[in-house]
């Protein structure tokens, strides 16, 4: 007998339009879920319903069914692809009783872990509904008192540098020449914006490819994940930032030879939680990348086992500083929690010359939803925090900090950098560019649009070329938002603008957020009490 209480219950209904479809199959083909199949009972009935007799009637083709409606996730894939717009993604009309505190997804969760006893993962960022701290801003624009710059006909200087700086140039004599005194090693950006962390494993062959490929074009950076990174991958190296987990993936002395270098701590989409790559997806691109054995679970532990204090991040800063002959900016990065800002310190007293902070809806490949959807605090909160505390210390000018963890647009890049981040950083957006629709389960490894997945098969279906395309239209468009923006506020250079606050307003409920945020409310006066 069927337990009723098993059945998942579905979330989408898959309609499919038998009046415009021409049976060409490729919905069947795209959809990996297996929620459209052919009907082989229907392969014997032609359009006119009449029994074909088998194998004669050759022009009959087989007939596409929503076999499982439940398995559909929404991605929308099946949609793109039909070329008669014969199919219909919609939400699955389960009306739960209405209940503000049993809500469908307190509901549904509870269904699915009495159904299999185990921690639900997710992937993609957190999508709980909290209130969006970057829709409570809105900048400033010039009027009158000082020009606005047109942007499209006088510069405005976007490239950054990643990496620490001094408190003073220092000009000295060398060999009769004059000189710029040494300096810390900093990597030039064409513009204040990088794709973090992901690695190959966690996402295909041909997307790090792309996207890898896309921020050489544009002159910007791209962090390798913890998996190591791939030999056909070391020609992108002057654009790549390497990272040093917990599992120590991948790591030798050609790996510290990338253009920065950063040890992880912390994730946005799991603060406190390391990760796993269970043995069968560990494949041969796999094990030669990481450097494990074939088939072997790739282990994270939560913590680095050589990390227990900032002094032990001291240490591994000066040996990695060592390692790599003081050629490359070393970083830290560590997910936005309660005390960021004292962490954040701490950080650039253990010499960090960059450090990156994720907010609470970081994507991942996957991660315990209850991790996902309930640790950490937003990255504005985190940023403003940050900043005020390190200017408070009076050591903000020796760090570069990059934020990320929830940028969904420009003006999310622009408000962040107004809030004290040199560098906004994105990972989900770069992923929606090559097709992905954030429907959160790049766990499987189904990925129907071949991102999330170790399968080469499904990996196949991005095209290189057209990936690159897309990943570096975006970003040089994110830049392009960036210098207008600037040109409206009458600022010519990005620099200028980190941590500005005062070109920023705050239009949300809540004045403690407004105070942690340092930005004042709309309609406030500058200069308010006679100063
Ligand atoms: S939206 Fe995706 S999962 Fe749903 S039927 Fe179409 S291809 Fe399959
Ligand atoms: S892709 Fe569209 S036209 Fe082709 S079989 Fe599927 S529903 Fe029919």
């Amino acid at each position: 007998m069927v337990n009723v209480n098993d059945k998942t219950l579905p979330r989408f209904k898959v309609i499919i339009d038998y009046e415009r479809c021409i049976r060409c199959g490729r919905c069947v083909k795209n959809c990996t879920y297996g929620a459209i199949v052919f009907d082989k009972k229907k392969e014997t009935v032609g359009k006119d319903g009449n029994e074909k007799k088998k194998g004669k009637d050759k022009k009959e083709k087989p007939e596409p069914v929503v076999k499982n409606t439940g398995n559909c996730v929404a991605c929308q894939r099946c949609v793109t692809f039909c070329p008669k717009d014969a199919i219909e993604i919609v939400p699955y009309p389960v009306a739960f009783s209405p209940h503000a505190t049993w809500t469908p997804y307190h509901l549904r969760s509870i269904m699915e872990q009495a159904r299999t006893g185990n921690v639900l993962l997710a992937g993609n960022g957190n999508d709980r509904p909290y209130p969006m701290v970057f829709d409570y801003l809105v900048w400033d624009a010039c009027q009158v008192t000082n020009p606005s710059i047109d942007a499209l006909r006088e510069p405005i200087e976007t490239r950054t540098y990643i990496g620490r700086k001094p408190k003073n140039l220092a000009v000295v004599e060398k060999g009769g020449k004059f000189e710029l005194d040494e300096m810390a090693p900093n990597i030039a950006t064409s513009m204040p914006l990088i794709i973090g962390h992901m690695s190959l494993g966690s996402l295909s062959y041909n997307a790090i490819t792309s996207m890898y490929r896309a921020v050489k074009e544009v002159d910007t950076m791209m962090g390798t994940g913890e998996g190591g990174l791939h030999k056909d991958h070391y020609q992108y190296k002057d654009h790549l930032i390497g990272e040093i987990a917990s599992g120590r993936f991948g790591i030798d002395t050609d790996y510290l030879g990338l253009s920065a270098i950063e040890i992880k701590i912390g994730q946005g989409a799991k603060p406190g939680h390391g990760g796993q790559l269970p043995g069968e997806k560990v494949t041969e691109l796999i094990s030669e990348t990481r450097m494990i054995p074939l088939g072997t679970d790739a282990l994270s532990p939560n913590p680095q086992h050589d990390i227990y204090s900032i002094e032990d991040l001291k240490t591994l800063i000066a040996a990695l500083h060592e390692a790599t002959e003081y050629r490359v900016p070393i970083g830290v990065k560590i997910a936005a929690v309660n005390n960021v800002a004292a962490i954040a310190s701490g950080i650039v007293r253990a010499n960090a010359d960059f450090m990156t902070i994720d907010g609470f809806r970081g994507g991942t490949g996957a991660a315990p939803r209850v991790v996902r959807d309930n640790a950490g605090i937003p990255i504005e909160l985190a940023i403003a925090s940050v900043d005020q505390h390190l200017r408070d210390e009076r050591i903000r000018h020796k760090v570069t900090i990059i934020a990320g963890g929830g940028l969904r647009s420009s003006a999310d890049l622009i408000k962040i950098i107004a809030l004290g981040a040199d560098v906004g950083m994105v990972g989900t957006a770069p992923l929606i560019a090559l097709g992905c629709k954030v429907c959160q389960q790049c766990p499987t490894g189904k990925c129907s649009w071949g991102i999330a997945t170790g399968s080469p098969e499904l990996g196949n279906r991005i095209d290189v070329d057209w990936g690159t395309r897309r990943v570096a239209n975006m970003l040089r468009a994110w830049n392009a938002d960036l210098e207008e923006v600037l040109g409206t506020m009458g600022i010519d250079a990005v620099e200028s603008f980190v941590g500005n606050r005062d070109r920023l307003r705050y239009i949300g409920p809540n004045p403690v957020e407004g105070e942690i945020l340092g930005v004042k409310h709309a309609g406030e006066r500058i200069g308010r009490g006679g100063e």
